[in-house]
């Protein structure tokens, strides 16, 4: 059986002495998994097509024991974004962690989308600090998409509405502490301010295009990255290869 949709690679890996593994997430059916065979042969006519930071027309032939490419034309590619090394690891970063919370064979839409917003912005925008920020910004909402949602309107213990001063943020509770219940949990919680907890709203409610634009100070930009980058940390339970090329 042959199905075809469109797809951005995640993950390359080689495979065998000419064939490479690829973990790929697309729009018809969510991340697949698949053998491309002879890929590493100059004459292949799959190569060139497999390139990371592409939208890629992919054609996926069920297997028995793998299934494997059976063809790929690229669409689109982000060229900038192979320009420039610290852009190159960030996205690699994104798409790390993209390949690692999502298994195969559950499409969502919104996604794919979300990943090709990323490129998009990726390749367009040539501010590495602005695109540190998108790249968080994309993370926190592809985990809010995959249910891990952070509560950030009321109180992980009392349930009372988050009022503007004195709040915590718990990494490991995935949310905000009034001061009276941050009591005992000293080790994991850490001051939040209004203007953050007001940031992370909006990130999960707008479109990562419009994202682009946000104005942020030092300690609001510090302080953001800060809050998503623990929060993911936590919710990850191996180390991300490509984080090692960060600095956040
Ligand atoms: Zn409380």
């Amino acid at each position: 059986m042959y199905r075809g949709s469109q797809g951005i690679i995640l993950k390359k890996q080689d495979f065998r002495k000419s064939d490479s593994f690829i973990s790929a997430y697309t729009c018809d059916f969510g991340k697949i998994e698949a053998v491309a065979r002879g890929v590493k042969k100059s004459k292949s006519k799959l190569s060139g097509h497999l390139d990371y930071f592409s939208i890629i027309d992919l054609m996926v032939a069920r297997g028995k024991n793998f299934n494997h490419i059976s063809g790929a034309v690229s669409i689109k590619k982000f060229l900038n974004i192979r320009k420039n090394l610290q852009k190159i690891n960030l996205v690699f970063y994104c798409l790390e962690i993209t390949d690692y919370f999502i298994k195969t064979g559950k499409k969502d839409e919104k996604i794919f989308l979300l990943l090709s917003r990323l490129l998009m912005i990726s390749d367009k925008n040539p501010h590495i600090e602005r695109l540190k920020f998108i790249a968080h910004c994309y993370i926190l909402k592809l985990l809010n998409i995959l249910g891990y949602k952070p509560e950030l309107y009321f109180c992980l213990k009392c349930r009372q509405k988050i009022t503007p001063n004195n709040n915590f943020f718990s990494a490991q509770a995935g949310g905000i502490f009034c001061a009276k219940c941050k009591k005992n949990r000293e080790k994991d919680v850490f001051e939040i301010s209004n203007s953050t907890i007001k940031l992370l709203r909006v990130i999960l409610q707008k479109d990562l295009l419009n994202l682009v634009k946000t104005k942020l100070s030092k300690n609001l930009f510090t302080e953001t990255i800060k809050v998503i980058d623990k929060f993911i940390n936590f919710r990850l339970d191996k180390n991300i290869k490509s984080r090692r090329f960060l600095k956040f």
